[in-house]
């Protein structure tokens, strides 16, 4: 038996349509799950679904409406019989110094980032227990350990993902289902294409940081996706590991 294979698994990532999301989806879709991925935008859900195989469905569907979310997953559930993986994937952040932001923009990082995730794991849950076990991955951040000097709004959502993640894999365990964190170290996606393009010299201080001497890519996340997502990690729950070439080992 291959403690890796995900046959038979259905899995919802939130924001596969791109960036880290599509490669941990594309990820899964090769271990052999049946793939839903769920964001906003028609045109990039349509041109990920693509990359994914022929089964593979796209829901478009706002983290942020809870009726949006309890339907993302009864559409999962009704094509494909039931949830078994849930990846709580999608973000946003805006970079600025803390006394500039608003309160809505607070409330926007902070719904995305923490509510959100919250929400999608409530709405997974009982589709889960029914299957008598599932598997969730949330997404931290390097700034869930270190503090942002333009993201502070940011810094303090992937934080508390974190004690979600170990809070859910505490009371969830007992219905067979295994939560943990992936916290990512730098990757190119259209999030941080904006950051390398507007902060002079971030490109070169990231490499010049991370040990591995690059910038992670998408598909760097996905053999740590389906390890959490997969029998492999059945007895691994409530972690945060990190993704990140060694940035958050190393001192320099
Ligand atoms: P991208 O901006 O490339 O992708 C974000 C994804 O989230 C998109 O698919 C977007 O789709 C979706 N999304 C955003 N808001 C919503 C919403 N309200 N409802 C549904 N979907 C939404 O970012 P990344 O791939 O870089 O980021 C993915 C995750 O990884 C985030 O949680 C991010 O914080 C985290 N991360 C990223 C790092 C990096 O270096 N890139 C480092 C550490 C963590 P659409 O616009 O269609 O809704």
């Amino acid at each position: 038996m291959n403690p890796f294979d995900l046959n038979g698994k259905v899995a919802l990532v939130t924001g596969g349509n791109g960036g880290i999301g599509l490669g941990i989806a594309q990820g899964l879709a090769r271990a052999g799950a049946d793939v839903v991925i769920a964001g906003r935008n028609d045109a990039k859900n349509a041109a990920a679904r693509k990359t994914l195989g022929d089964k593979a469905l796209a829901i478009a569907a706002d983290v942020n409406d809870g009726a949006q979310v309890k339907r993302m997953v009864a559409e999962t559930v009704k094509a494909f019989g039931g949830l078994d993986i849930l990846v709580a994937n999608a973000g946003i952040n805006i970079r600025k110094q803390p006394q500039d932001y608003s309160a809505e923009e607070w409330h926007r990082i902070v719904d995305t980032n923490l509510t959100a995730v919250f929400a999608c794991c409530q709405a997974a849950y009982p589709e889960m227990k029914r299957r008598g076990g599932g598997k969730i991955v949330t997404i931290g951040s390097m700034t869930s350990i270190f503090g942002f000097d333009v993201g502070p709004i940011y810094a303090a959502s992937k934080g508390a993902v974190v004690q979600l993640t170990k809070s859910l894999a505490a009371a969830w365990a007992k219905d067979g289902i295994q939560v943990n964190s992936i916290l990512p170290g730098f990757i190119d996606t259209e999030l941080t294409q904006g950051a390398r393009r507007n902060i002079p010299g971030m490109h070169d201080r990231v490499v010049n940081r991370t040990p591995a001497r690059r910038w992670g890519e998408p598909a760097d996340l996905a053999g740590t996706a389906v390890f959490f997502c997969s029998a492999a990690s059945d007895f691994v729950t409530g972690t945060a590991l990190p993704v990140d070439g060694g940035f958050s080992s190393s001192m320099f």
